[in-house]
């Protein structure tokens, strides 16, 4: 059977946003106005864009862009819900194999991970896209083509982050592109709601972390730079009580009043703009009977922002607030003995963080932009790239070019159109810049 969309939130899964649709920073709009001369490390990108190897990739990945637009339909054809990548990820870690990628392997959490070492010594960066989408078991994730048009749950996000990874590594490995230090090319699970980025957490947590220097995911269509890790706290909350028939028990503490209450201290919440917080009670559940005081009362409810310190003061708010309603509501009731007590699960925490615009894996990201002559904004979002940022290792998620639609839907689409091979072309030239190719 075809879900729907209300069958996923009756599933309990809820939209996570991966590459969003959040207002681009204004500094990207300097950025890339025309300059009068091209800074050292625009100069730099022009030039590396043609090196030999380098523009042998580029005619390689747009001649054989079909190759590219294959590799995202039949990974596309794997179903992928979250917790169940295993299929995917050992198509995905053949693939590394069959390209020519060393030490490929699947680590405890899930993730594919393999290597392109370099001739030289130098830094190690680390490209994924990630396995993993929002879509449940059952789902049908046949692709359908329509012209340019890629049509199928996840056929952006992120088969195309996948399909470019792909592209990008077997550029590299054929072309013997010469670069510094070490590539590693990750399928990672996890990103999406659900599983609240356990890939990247298994990853940035282990012993690994210590010899990534750099971060990129491919998540996304179009060209822009997400830079900015929105973080998030999402909770599930439980009022409960005895409950009892609204007549005969009535004069005892009702949990879905006491969630009441806090909805109402929840929506008056301040929320600053600079910088961005959110709040957002998204559901509510719980009661047996119009005549029944509810024995529990539940809510789920999510908490963004920008920076790590905003996040947590609108966190200990909220806590607050949950708290006081069971105060103010056992307090409504004082002869009561009736226990009302609260309940808070957390469903999902993503840390904030933030690659600044002045570092190296920006500024690169946008030079190879302004050289393949595409717009980059820079945008803030929640994806994989928050856990790097978080612990300040120089981060950023990029897009896989192509045009996206209904990212999350059943109805998603890629469109290729006339240029989705600058979307490779843009991400070899950033991670070959970051290496030190020249
Ligand atoms: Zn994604």
């Amino acid at each position: 059977m075809r879900p729907t969309r209300t069958a996923f939130n009756a599933g309990g899964m809820f939209p996570a946003l991966c590459v969003s649709l959040l207002a681009a920073a204004p500094a990207s709009v300097a950025a890339q106005a025309t300059p009068a001369k091209p800074t050292p490390l625009e100069a730099s990108m022009d030039k590396l864009a043609k090196h030999p190897t380098v523009a042998a990739a580029f005619s390689a990945l747009q001649s054989d862009n079909a190759w590219t637009l294959d590799q995202q339909a039949s990974i596309c054809q794997i179903p992928a819900p979250p917790f169940k990548e295993q299929a995917r990820a050992a198509e995905y870690a053949k693939r590394f194999r069959e390209l020519g990628v060393q030490n490929v392997r699947i680590d405890k959490e899930g993730n594919v991970i393999g290597e392109i070492r370099g001739a030289k010594p130098g830094p190690t960066l680390m490209l994924a896209g990630h396995l993993d989408t929002v879509f449940p078991e059952g789902t049908d994730v046949r692709v359908k083509r329509e012209g340019t048009k890629l049509i199928a749950p996840g056929i952006g996000d992120d088969c195309r982050g996948l399909a470019v990874v792909l592209s990008v590594a077997r550029q590299v490995i054929t072309q013997k592109i010469p670069f510094s230090g070490k590539l590693l090319v990750v399928g990672n699970v996890g990103e999406e709601g659900p599983g609240n980025l356990r890939g990247m957490r298994a990853i940035f947590g282990g012993p690994m972390r210590d010899s990534i220097d750099m971060f990129i995911s491919v998540d996304g269509t179009g060209f822009g730079v997400t830079n900015g890790g929105v973080g998030s706290n999402r909770y599930r909350v439980h009022y409960k009580g005895p409950g009892g028939h609204s007549y005969g028990a009535f004069g005892m503490p009702n949990p879905m009043h006491a969630m009441g209450r806090a909805i109402a201290k929840i929506a008056d919440l301040e929320a600053t703009t600079t910088p961005k917080v959110t709040f957002n009670v998204g559901i509510v559940s719980g009661g047996t009977s119009v005549n029944s005081i509810p024995f529990e009362a539940i809510m789920e409810v999510d908490l963004r922002s920008e920076t790590a310190a905003a996040l947590a003061e609108i966190d200990a708010r909220l806590q607050k607030a949950l708290r006081d309603a069971v105060t103010e509501e056992k307090a409504r009731w004082p002869k009561s003995n009736a226990a009302l007590t609260l309940v808070v699960d957390t469903m999902g925490l993503r840390p904030a963080g933030t690659t600044p615009d002045t570092t190296f894996i920006v500024r690169t990201s946008l030079a190879g932009a302004r050289t393949m002559n595409v717009y980059a904004p820079l945008t803030i979002s929640s994806t994989d790239a928050n856990i790097p940022m978080n612990l300040r290792i120089p981060a950023v998620t990029l897009d896989g070019g192509g045009v996206g639609r209904g990212a999350h839907s059943l109805d998603e689409s890629y469109d290729d159109r006339t240029d989705g091979y600058k979307g490779p072309q843009w991400v070899l030239l950033v991670v070959m810049g970051l290496l030190g190719a020249k």
